[in-house]
């Protein structure tokens, strides 16, 4: 039976088993756009959309690298369609930045002290026992933790 879409986009072979996941990343991302952010602090009210983000990239990323469950073509297509953070994921290729939540937090003009997020210092190393990032709420993503 041939498929009627509502777009021209061709969607390449394997589409059908992850456009669920991703629908329902974008509505989770489209509730988080809207949710009122009264009471609290600014910065706060984008951490949602930084952890949707985060892990509509990670699935894509996994599939495609870890599980090998979906194509080249498959996994450039959702690059493009802007699915997943291509940059995001050059990173996670790195050695020690395999869980790097997002890229502002290893940006050195975003922090005001030192040159990296505090969710990037590793665990043992950090002050205080409970840490979160101000840029996407991030509580640690060094690689050893
Ligand atoms: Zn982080
Ligand atoms: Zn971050």
């Amino acid at each position: 039976m041939p498929k009627v879409r509502t777009n021209r986009i061709k969607y390449p072979d394997g589409w059908e088993l992850i456009e669920p996941t991703l629908r329902e990343l974008d509505a989770k991302m489209r509730e988080a756009e809207i949710d009122p952010h009264d009471g609290k602090r600014k910065c706060e009210g984008l951490w949602p959309i930084f952890k949707i983000a985060h892990q509509r990239s990670r699935y894509i990323f996994d599939l495609h690298y870890k599980r090998n469950e979906i194509s080249k073509e498959l996994y450039e297509f959702c690059l493009e369609q802007g699915y997943a953070d291509r940059n995001l994921i050059a990173k996670w290729k790195k050695l020690g930045y395999e869980r790097l939540c997002c890229l502002r937090c290893i940006q050195p003009r975003d922090h005001n002290f030192s040159t990296t997020c505090v969710c990037r210092v590793p665990q043992h190393l950090r002050e205080e026992k409970v840490v979160e990032c101000v840029h996407c709420g991030c509580r640690g993503c060094a690689s050893g933790d």
